[in-house]
């Protein structure tokens, strides 16, 4: 019986190389049977402002998996990206993308066995998109991350491991700066780690894992991050092989997936034949796989690899200019490679991949006791601190609650710190309660902001919360 599959030709030169990735695996006689739906640019064009139609959604719904086209997304202004609609819409949590040095495809790295897989948190962090603009010239973007979130994306790289039978996970972060964000990851990390013994864990900072990838990428094997680290490091591994031509994924989650090339529509090649079909081929190997059809998967990666190494009909990315061929006359020599192996290579043994178990509560860390020890209230001001500092005062005078400091853009300013930063008209006033040790109530909140409101524009209230006698709030530089 054939496989229902979702198809999502997309934009740019998505047409073309989702045309030649479906020519081939049909050729190799996958049976499939394509749902073609739409999404990006066009729906967007039709006014639909999701740039997922209603029957994409329904389609993916239906097959619980998809092949996808890159999808345009307007740089700076606009509509939402219509790729991360999709991954929300199914809570496609992971994006795995793997490289590996491939024949034929000389880099300066050849010889070196790069294989290694990015393991990249695909919902959560930045890219939840939740934006302020909180003063009319100062933007705000929160970067959430959560103890569910970080668990599932830490078991499903040691998972991914074990399928693929790789020794080692690297977690790559920026916990040194971000402690609780970030921080969680590193934290749920090293909690699961001991339940793969076999799989040597290690923590790497982000910065230095950038580094390490461009001196000694070798010694990487996965590699787990959070989602804007990994949609920066993947791209910077997929130069490593040849570059984004060359890059296949998958995003996954535990009732839908969608696989699709790291790369995205190209505009300046679109249309003219030129694209290079192996990244959403090889994307097309993964979906293979993951219907199992494992001997379909096994025989167009095998054509692909022995296309490559035999060098006779390479796209422009690699072969140059002056050598190169069109997609469709690479699609062809792929397909008349089907059932060739390359001479060096060897396809990697893939078990299926164990998805970790879901947790379906919503609230995953229960804490034993909390309390509200005090607030930081955001204030637009178009003063210095120290004007900005005694009117504060003043404002809560015979109050509960009392100012402890100021800090602009994360640098404490009143009381006058050692440094002057450059600040801007967006200031985080620390307010404790005048008792030591009381517990921040609503109704002192409240009167919080009614008394600095009359004075000040304010646009945001973060309670200053304590978990289980934890602080869960940082302190701004310089504050003692
Ligand atoms: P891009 O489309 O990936 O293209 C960057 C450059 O990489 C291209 O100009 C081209 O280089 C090369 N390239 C990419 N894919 C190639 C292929 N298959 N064959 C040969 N060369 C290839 O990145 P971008 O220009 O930053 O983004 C363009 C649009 O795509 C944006 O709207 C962006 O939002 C979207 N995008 C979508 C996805 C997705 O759907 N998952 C991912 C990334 C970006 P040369 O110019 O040297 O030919």
């Amino acid at each position: 019986m054939k496989k229902k599959v979702t198809l999502i030709p997309g934009d740019g030169i998505g047409p073309e190389v989702v045309g030649a990735a479906v020519r081939i695996i049909e050729a190799a006689g996958a049976q499939i049977e394509w749902e073609r739906c739409d999404a990006g640019a066009e729906v967007f064009k039709k006014g639909d402002p999701t740039g997922v139609p209603a029957e994409t959604v329904s389609s993916i719904q239906r097959t619980g998996a998809a092949l996808k086209g890159p999808l345009e997304t307007p740089v700076g202004y606009g509509e939402k990206s219509a790729n991360v609609t999709l991954r929300k819409l199914f809570e496609l949590y992971a994006n795995i993308r793997p490289v590996r040095e491939l024949p034929g495809v000389p880099t300066p790295f050849s010889g070196r066995n790069i294989d290694l897989v990015v393991v990249r948190e695909n919902v959560e962090d930045l890219y939840a998109g939740i934006e302020h603009m909180q003063t009319p010239g100062v933007a705000q973007c929160l970067k959430l991350m959560s103890d569910k979130g970080c668990e599932k994306i830490v078991r499903l790289a040691f998972e991914l491991a074990r399928s693929e039978g790789r020794k080692s996970v690297h977690c790559a972060t920026k916990a040194n700066i971000m402690k609780f964000t970030e921080g969680l990851l590193k934290r749920t990390f090293e909690r699961v780690a001991p339940e793969y013994p076999e799989i040597r864990a290690e923590h790497i900072i982000i910065d230095n894992c950038a580094h390490q990838l461009v001196r000694f990428p070798e010694q990487f094997e996965v590699i787990v991050t959070s989602n804007m680290n990994g949609d920066i490091l993947s791209d910077l591994t997929s130069g490593l092989v040849g570059g984004l031509g060359f890059a296949p994924s998958a995003n996954i989650g535990a009732g839908a997936v969608m696989f699709e090339a790291v790369h995205g529509s190209a505009p300046t090649i679109a249309g003219k034949n030129l694209a290079n079909p192996t990244a959403l081929t090889l994307s097309a190997v993964m979906l293979l796989r993951h219907l199992g059809l494992r001997e379909e998967a096994f025989v167009v990666e095998n054509a692909v690899l022995h296309t490559l190494e035999a060098g006779k009909a390479l796209t422009g990315d690699v072969a140059g200019e002056r050598i190169a061929a069109t997609t469709s006359a690479f699609t062809d020599a792929v397909i008349e490679n089907l059932g060739r192996n390359p001479t060096r290579w060897q396809v990697r043994e893939h078990k299926p991949l164990r998805m970790p178990p879901m947790r379906e509560s919503v609230a995953t860390v229960a804490a034993k006791s909390r309390r509200t020890v005090g607030a930081d209230l955001f204030i637009e001001a178009d003063m210095t601190a120290d004007r900005l500092g005694p009117s504060l005062e003043s404002a809560m005078e015979g109050s509960a609650m009392m100012l402890k400091m100021c800090s602009n853009r994360g640098v404490k300013v009143y009381p006058e710190g050692a440094t002057r930063p450059d600040c801007v008209d967006h200031y985080r006033c620390r307010f404790l309660p005048r008792t030591a040790g009381a517990e921040v109530t609503d109704e002192m909140l409240t009167d919080l902001i009614r008394r600095v409101g009359a004075r000040h524009r304010w646009m945001h209230l973060e309670k200053m919360q304590e978990f289980d006698g934890k602080a869960g709030y940082t302190k701004a530089q310089g504050e003692d």
